[in-house]
């Protein structure tokens, strides 16, 4: 039997957290609220919350309070988001490094909730949360949702590697009378795992298709030569970047329910979602204060792509102040139309896709030349360049239809048109492209 929807969000979901002793709907009520303010109101309170997890950074974490003060930063005189700059980075290395240290000694490191992420480096990285700042992220996601479209109450669908099982009595309670999820394993999209998706899809109508951008796109063509479609409230892909093209194809085989693009990191959760409008994504600055920065350090104009950087303002049991990401993006001085005060980022510029090095010694964006030869090329139904030395790539890719030795020599044409006409190129096609192990896709690898 499929519960109504009203009833699992106006009964189970608030009975769920007042069972857990949890914040999160509470939080989720005051972000809708929030989101209505100022930018002046939304930057004063974004301050403000930055003093206080300063001082608690300062008072209470070995790391920051020793190296800062081998700086010779006094954390009483960060007051301000420009004050911050003053702020050493850290880098994931120095997480590693000093994992114990950066957490607070107002909490245990067993109560803390432990994330771990594989990183675009392949080498994994931990992470800890106090149960707050988690539900706090799980409020923020939920608002985000919201923008798709998706209603507190209906079921999801989510495209994602690694389904977790739920294994005890009360986390299969929780499944059936309030998460109600299915998935779609990233880890092996083939045929009879989309007919198995397609047919609980049928059993549980979902409100929400969210997932990685990519297994999203094969899902939806998949559908589109299937004559199928489906009638989600909302689509939000996550991530990694979200090609125009890919988007198009999505919302094609979704009866043209607008795809909402999410970023967002396992180490400090959502950082930017477009709303309703889609003219870039608005920062979830209750939650994180996001710099754009130039190599040099100094921020980045409005239209100028940087490195990202971000300071997460609910996570007191190992703070991160000025954690750089390794993505990039573009940051915005735009108002949105939608009347939210949330200040807005254009794009995510340089994920899941490497700079590649051309044979001039300068970098050329991965997403660009993906979109140079992937989306306008028949035949490739995935591709994966893969840069191990100067002057040579690997092309991992996926023929469909159209595929042949024409589009094979113009796509090496492309190729060393934008990255030099010395280049070697091995092409290497294949039923597959190699995944990163959590299920994501990188679409450029370099490794010179
Ligand atoms: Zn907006």
């Amino acid at each position: 039997m499929r519960l109504p929807d009203a009833m699992v969000g106006g009964v189970f979901e608030p009975a769920w957290d007042l069972y857990d002793r949890s914040c999160r709907l509470r939080e989720l009520s005051r972000l809708r609220r929030s989101q209505w303010d100022g930018p002046e109101t939304v930057g004063a309170r974004q301050q403000e919350k930055l003093r206080a997890i300063i001082r608690h950074a300062a008072e209470t974490c070995a790391y920051y309070r020793d190296r800062w003060a081998a700086a010779g930063i006094d954390a009483a005189t960060v007051r301000t988001v420009a004050d911050l700059r003053r702020l050493p980075i850290l880098t994931k290395d120095d997480i590693r490094q000093h994992q114990d240290a950066l957490v607070s000694s107002r909490y245990r490191k067993q109560d803390l909730r432990r994330a771990k992420t594989g990183g675009s480096t392949g080498v994994s990285l931990e992470v800890y949360c106090d149960e707050p700042g988690i539900q706090k992220r799980a409020a923020a996601a939920l608002r985000s949702d919201e923008w798709s479209g998706w209603r507190l109450g209906q079921p999801m669908a989510a495209a994602w590697g690694n389904p977790p099982v739920p294994r005890t009595w009360k986390a299969r309670l929780r499944a059936r009378l309030k998460d109600r999820i299915i998935y779609l394993d990233t880890m092996r999209i083939d045929e009879p795992a989309i007919v198995r998706f397609l047919a609980e899809w049928d059993r549980l109508r979902p409100g929400l298709l969210f997932g990685h951008a990519h297994s999203l796109f094969i899902l939806a063509e998949y559908l589109l030569a299937n004559g199928r479609t489906l009638r989600p409230s909302g689509i939000v892909a996550t991530s990694m970047m979200l090609l125009e093209p890919e988007r198009r194809v999505i919302e094609q085989a979704c009866a043209g329910v607008p795809v909402t693009n999410r970023y967002g990191c396992e180490e400090v959760s959502l950082i930017a979602c477009e709303c309703e409008q889609h003219r870039g994504l608005h920062l979830n600055a209750d939650h994180v204060i996001t710099e754009f920065l130039r190599d040099d350090g100094s921020p980045c104009a409005p239209g100028e792509d940087g490195r990202l950087v971000v300071t997460e303002l609910i996570n007191h049991g190992q703070p991160l102040i000025r954690y750089e990401l390794g993505d990039r993006g573009v940051p915005s001085d735009r108002a949105c139309p939608c009347g939210r005060g949330l200040p807005l980022m254009e794009q995510v510029t340089g994920r899941t896709a490497d700079f590649l090095r051309a044979e001039g010694g300068y970098r050329v964006q991965g997403i660009s030349i993906i979109e140079n030869t992937l989306t306008k090329l028949p035949g490739i139904r995935q591709m994966q360049i893969v840069q191990e030395e100067p002057l040579r790539l690997r092309v991992h890719l996926v023929p469909g239809p159209g595929w042949g030795a024409d589009v094979a020599a113009e796509l090496e044409t492309i190729l060393r048109g934008i990255l030099g006409p010395g280049m070697v190129i091995d092409l290497v096609p294949g039923e597959r492209i190699p995944q990163e192990k959590n299920g994501k896709y990188r679409f450029t690898i370099c490794r010179v």
